[in-house]
């Protein structure tokens, strides 16, 4: 049984309060490898008079620590090239580099060691294991492989658990959907967008994508999966169950779906996760996530903003796990809320609506003033109905929702962008 395995065992279900004390012990584990060693923590911490693992013993003297933005991540980076000071072991420790972009133009390199890149590993045995993905599956990866750590953790998690995984890097769509029929693939790892662009395209080419062997989606890299509408689409075209991840370079494989479904867990034997209210920084049960991982001393995070918003929970889940859950997912950033009007818009809210009218495809979405007056233009693919229902059907329902009359435009199918990770799709304009 690996470590993951074991605290696993031990928590799920455990009471809060003992993962709270589960939680500070590994804290202060953890400050006493990188107090005196890590530079960059050793001198924010020391700042905040903390130059003793001691002075935190619970998790209220932890909320008194001073957050970590990836402004300072990035800033230290350019202060002390290549790769700042977050560091807690010589160098030569290190064998992974992914890198995310920065906050100042350069991208931020995030180093790992042997140990924390089977960390990563396990978080994602985790993942698997939740969704009951075993050694008896196939996992093929929709993603360009690239210098973002999400897939190429993702992957080494699937050896953790025994399954035959493919990456799919390299290929274009149709190769890949190919790829899965001929390898009898039955899980499939992409972010959300990427996914109804496959079964969109299956659907251009003729392939019945409801009879592939796919059985699970894990759909991570963007929020989206924890959408209703998305989800549903998404199952419905790959006659699959689709399963929510979120995680980050700079902090780890952070959250989980259970087969219930009722939320992403958060793995809360490796993660704190806090949520605070972004304007005051006080413990909100909406507002931004902030998380502590507890089990990469090389490349440690303390109470980083991540700038997601999410809304958590902590009742016990039906699955009978304790682990606390965000209801929805990430469901965005906390800087991308439109004021349209003087209504607050959320990107996710928009998404839902649009994925919950059929015979809609991509789309995006610009606000824009003109006359004083705030506009909001939605330009959708019309796929299988008719452009006028999907307009007539798209406006009513933004309005209905959110009170918001937009404008909303037909394009032709496969004019707007497609990507495989991080869609861009909101523009304001003002
Ligand atoms: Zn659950």
């Amino acid at each position: 049984m690996s470590l993951q395995e074991s605290i696993e065992a031990r928590l799920e279900p455990a009471g809060r309060e003992q993962i709270g004390q589960l939680q500070i012990r590994r804290f202060t584990q953890l400050l006493g490898d990188l107090l005196g060693t890590n530079g960059f923590y050793t001198s924010k911490l020391g700042e905040a008079g903390v130059d003793s693992p001691h002075a935190v013993r619970s998790l209220d003297d932890l909320r008194r620590l001073p957050f970590t933005t990836k402004r300072e991540l990035s800033d230290d980076q350019e202060s002390n090239p290549p790769y700042g000071s977050n560091l807690t072991f010589p160098i030569d420790s290190y064998v992974k580099i992914h890198q995310t972009s920065g906050t100042t133009g350069e991208p931020l390199r995030c180093l790992d060691t042997v140990e924390s890149w089977e960390w990563w590993a396990d978080c994602w045995a985790t993942v698997f294991r939740a969704a009951e993905v075993s050694a008896d599956d196939r996992i093929f990866y929709a993603f360009s492989f690239g210098p973002f750590i999400g897939f190429w953790s993702s992957y080494e998690g699937a050896r953790k658990i025994g399954a035959l995984a493919s990456p799919g890097g390299g290929m274009s769509s149709v190769q890949r959907l190919k790829a899965i029929f001929a390898n009898d693939m039955s899980v499939l790892v992409c972010t959300p967008t990427y996914a109804l662009h496959l079964a969109e395209l299956a659907e251009q080419e003729g392939i019945d994508l409801a009879s592939s062997p796919i059985e699970k989606a894990i759909l991570a890299g963007e929020p989206g999966a924890g959408l209703p509408a998305t989800r549903a689409r998404i199952q419905r075209a790959w006659g699959a169950e689709a399963f929510d991840h979120a995680g980050a370079t700079e902090v780890g494989a952070w959250g989980f779906e259970c087969l219930d479904r009722n939320g992403l867990h958060v793995n809360e034997g490796e993660f704190i996760v806090e949520i605070i209210d972004p304007d005051t920084t006080e413990p909100a049960s909406e507002g931004e996530v902030v998380i502590t991982n507890l089990g990469r001393p090389g490349y440690p995070v303390i109470r980083y903003r991540t700038g997601d918003r999410a809304r958590i929970e902590t009742s016990p889940c039906s699955c009978g796990r304790t682990f606390a859950r965000l209801d929805g997912g990430v469901i965005g950033r906390v800087d991308d809320v439109l004021i349209v009007r003087g209504i607050n818009v959320f990107p996710s809210a928009i998404e839902n609506i649009i994925r919950s009218i059929p015979g809609t495809g991509e789309f995006a979405v610009d606000v824009r003033r003109s006359n004083e007056l705030d506009e909001m233009t939605i330009r959708v693919e019309a796929t299988a109905a008719k452009e006028a229902d999907v307009v007539a059907d798209t406006e009513t329902a933004m309005r209905n929702a959110l009170n918001l009359r937009v404008r909303v435009e037909p394009v032709e199918h496969g004019t707007l962008p497609r990507f495989d990770l991080k869609a861009r799709r909101f523009t304001d304009h003002r």
